[in-house]
């Protein structure tokens, strides 16, 4: 499979990479390859051979809501960070799946927009972003979105329009199709008051500081908060706030955050995870879904 990928030419190939430095929790064992795509007919040529080849294949982002396994894993990650144009017209924001989603929400506030204000603190990419509908402070990707266009299962480039992405909270017409491939979005967003934008993601920057584990490895809110309430009140309840599982461990400042603690593996992670879900489930009879994606 090697010379197979190599004679195709379409980027850069990191085999037996270390899964640790492609996701914020820094766990993992060892994936077969990573590929860093060129560009759109790149990705179009890789996905295709390993298509054909049978070879399990998966898009990474930023892995800033993965949990990769530990041992070996036996997909080929490919990453889009080379697509990452980007191109602000009136407000009309065009901008490809591998460009930073807060540097995005920084381009937009020097350009007076106002919209992005909720992805300051958010680590992933536009898409990842749009892949999850990415939000905070009551708002996310889908008020944005005007369309995304994308590979669909055949490799064809197809563009959905918002209606048709079926956003709703953390998910997306994208999370169902897996195999389909975000290239790029058009955004639109509102004119603002520059002063006012930045000050607004200030304070957030502030709250996020203060209610947050930034000082340690994380993937984020580990679960989805259940209708009508929130995970972390639930998992506090319980008493986890500083409960270790090996390296791994509730945060003690917000308890819907897991952090790498201590040099934790992915089956610390998961197995925290496991636990809380059968305490909650046993305490309150709330069934916790998973926010963050245990990789297979
Ligand atoms: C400190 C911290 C705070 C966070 N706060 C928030 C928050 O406030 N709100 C929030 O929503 N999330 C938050 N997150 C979680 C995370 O940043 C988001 O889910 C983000 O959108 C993930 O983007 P990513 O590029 O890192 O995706 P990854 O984690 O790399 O991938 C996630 C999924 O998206 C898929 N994917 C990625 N790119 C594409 C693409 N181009 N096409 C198709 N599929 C794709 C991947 O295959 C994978 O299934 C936080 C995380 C951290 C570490």
């Amino acid at each position: 499979m090697k010379q197979e990928i190599e004679t195709l030419d379409v980027g850069r190939i990191i085999y037996d990479v270390p899964l640790k430095d492609y996701n914020t929790y820094h766990v993992g064992g060892v994936g077969k390859a990573l590929v860093i795509v060129e560009n759109k007919e790149a990705l179009k040529k890789i996905i295709k051979e390993l298509n054909q080849n049978n070879e399990k294949w998966k898009i990474i982002g930023n892995g800033s809501n993965l949990i990769f396994p530990d041992g070996f894993y036996d997909g080929i990650l490919i990453s889009l960070e080379k697509l990452d144009a980007m191109e602000i017209t009136g407000t009309e924001i065009y901008v490809e799946a591998g460009y930073s989603l807060a540097k995005l929400s920084i381009k937009a506030a020097k350009a007076s927009l106002t919209g992005l204000e909720f992805a300051g603190g958010i680590p992933g990419t536009i898409g990842g972003a749009i892949f999850m509908n990415a939000g905070a402070y009551k708002s996310d990707m889908g008020y944005l979105v005007k369309e995304v266009a994308y590979l669909d299962e055949n490799l064809e480039e197809k563009v959905l329009k918002n209606k048709d992405c079926d956003f709703h909270y953390r998910t997306s017409y994208f999370k169902k199709h897996p195999n389909c491939v975000c290239l790029s979005t058009k955004l639109e967003l509102k004119h603002g008051v520059k002063e006012l934008i930045f000050s607004v993601m200030e304070d957030r920057r502030i709250r996020r500081l203060e209610s947050q584990p930034l000082e340690y490895p994380s993937a984020g809110s580990v679960f989805r908060n259940p209708e009508g309430d929130y995970a972390g009140r639930l998992i506090e309840s319980l008493g986890y706030k500083g409960k270790l599982y090996g390296g791994a461990m509730v945060s003690e400042k917000h308890a819907n955050f897991i952090i790498n603690k201590n040099n934790a593996t992915a089956s610390d992670i998961v197995g925290l995870i496991e636990d809380i879900q059968k305490n909650v489930k046993k305490k309150y009879g709330v069934d916790l879904k998973l926010e963050q994606e245990i990789v297979k």
